[in-house]
């Protein structure tokens, strides 16, 4: 692998950049390969199953190096939402998050560029119970895939938004916490991806670091007093890393937060107009290339700053009410919106946020999709058995792991020794987890797993 002459060039006098021992960490083609656990779906035995030789990420409490990469695809617990695979460098959110963030109070937060969803599930498994977490994408294309890893994950306390920047100047003075982990040139993953090379140059650096100024001076109104705004890159260059804290500082009205770590993680602090970022570079920690920087809003103006009006909710009959709380195991601590023929599951205290939200954003999901009630009773949505929040009453069975597969892959699939099926719905559950619905009609069972989220491939 041969990095970018201009590339080496420009990181000289970057902090911490040892050229000889960089460019022999990416010579070496070391593949390092890392998942987060889903707290809220724990797997007994999960871990063991990836074989003994793995280890905890230090940084971050649910995450873990595999001695190998197996093929995820034909795992059915990563399509059940048990765990994410993450680069281990960009888990270190986690520390950032405890360190500058550390009330206990419900928050609420923006993931402003979420796409495919890595810092958006981390968020949900760190933040205080109760709060909001916006997870915003703003290519429609990457807002679906963003969307389908949400649902996995089965937290209902997320909003998935498909808003550029811009749109959220209305949302003034409103976030507690605001991730932006800006679009970059890309460097810190040309170890992983030597194709990504291609498209690097000095020119790219300069464009990429126009634009996260851009998005920063977009998205800064709406950061309350107090609050917290991480920025985070997979970049080396300073143009895009301590240039931009240095813009930051520059601004006026925040402060740099530091943050603390074990000097054996091998990361390198660097400082900057008094504020602080954090290099990962692949010679000095086990991960690959990263930069994240942490900074506080002064305080000042206070209050929602919001001045538009919320927006007026359709609610489900009360019959439809009536049939949809059969589907919940706490209904109580819902409130059910209709949205065309859906009915969705917002937590009660995240609703008046939700209307505001509605009234300047494009939702594309909010809550949990529960599914529609029918002449002769009700179709559960998939989201809805992604989301941990069914009675235990709802039927289910158990499938082994080629059986699993074939029903991710809307194939023929066995259903073993169990209980015998009543017609109806049920969940079909792998170790435990569900991966999604069947309908068990007299004679045969229909497989109600996604057509868009279907497992094509046969076998390794
Ligand atoms: N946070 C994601 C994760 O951990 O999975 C990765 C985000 S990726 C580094 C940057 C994201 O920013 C991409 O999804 C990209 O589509 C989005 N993006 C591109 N241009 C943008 C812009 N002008 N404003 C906001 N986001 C943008």
């Amino acid at each position: 692998m041969t990095l970018p002459p201009a590339l080496l060039a420009s990181l000289q006098a970057a902090p911490g950049f040892a050229e000889a021992a960089f460019v022999q960490a990416h010579a070496s083609g070391q593949a390092i390969t890392s998942i987060r656990l889903n707290p809220a779906k724990p797997v007994e035995g999960l871990l063991d199953g990836f074989g003994t030789a793995v280890s905890s990420v230090p940084w971050n409490s649910h995450g873990y190096y595999l001695a190998e990469r197996p093929v995820f695809t034909l795992d059915p617990l990563l399509h059940a939402g048990a765990y994410y695979v993450q680069e281990a460098s960009s888990m270190f959110l986690q520390q950032a998050v405890v360190q500058c963030c550390p009330q206990e109070r419900p928050l609420k937060a923006l993931d402003l560029c979420a796409a495919p969803g890595g810092k958006s599930t981390l968020l949900q498994s760190v933040l205080p119970p109760g709060s909001l977490l916006v997870s915003n994408e703003v290519i429609k294309g990457r807002a679906n895939i963003l969307a389908e890893n949400i649902t996995k994950w089965g937290a209902a306390n997320v909003v998935v938004t498909n808003n550029d920047p811009q749109h959220f100047a209305r949302l003034s003075n409103y976030f507690d916490l605001i991730v932006v982990d800006a679009p970059c040139s890309g460097s810190g993953l040309f170890r992983r991806d030597a194709a990504a090379m291609d498209e690097w140059s000095p020119a790219n650096v300069e464009l990429c670091s126009q634009r996260q100024l851009r998005i920063l001076a977009d998205i800064l109104p709406a950061l309350q007093p107090g609050g917290t705004l991480i920025y985070a890159t997979c970049s080396y260059s300073p143009q895009e890393d301590e240039g931009i804290m240095d813009w930051l500082m520059g601004q006026g009205g925040l402060e740099g937060q530091r943050i603390a770590f074990d000097a054996n993680w091998g990361i390198v602090e660097t400082e900057s107009s008094g504020a602080y970022g954090y290099r990962f570079y692949p010679d000095k920690v086990q991960g690959e290339g990263f930069f994240i920087a942490c900074f506080t809003k002064q305080e000042g103006a206070t209050g929602n700053g919001y001045h538009g009006k919320p927006k007026k909710q359709d609610i489900p009959s009360r019959h439809e009410a009536a049939l949809a709380a059969q589907w919940l195991q706490n209904p109580n601590d819902f409130a059910l919106l209709k949205q065309q023929n859906d009915i969705l599951a917002i937590p009660q205290a995240l609703m008046a946020d939700l209307a505001l939200l509605q009234s300047t954003l494009y939702i594309k999901k909010a809550g949990i999709n529960m599914g529609q009630p029918v002449a002769n009773g009700w179709v559960p949505s998939h989201e809805l058995a992604m989301s941990g929040l069914l009675p235990h009453t709802v039927p289910f069975v158990d499938l082994d792991k080629t059986n699993a597969l074939q029903y991710l892959r809307r194939d023929h699939f066995v259903i073993g020794d169990g209980p015998q099926l009543v017609v109806g719905w049920a969940l079909v559950r792998y170790l435990g987890l569900p991966l999604g619905w069947i309908k068990a009609m007299p004679g045969r069972v229909n497989n109600y797993y996604p057509k868009d989220w279907r497992i094509l491939m046969r076998s390794e």
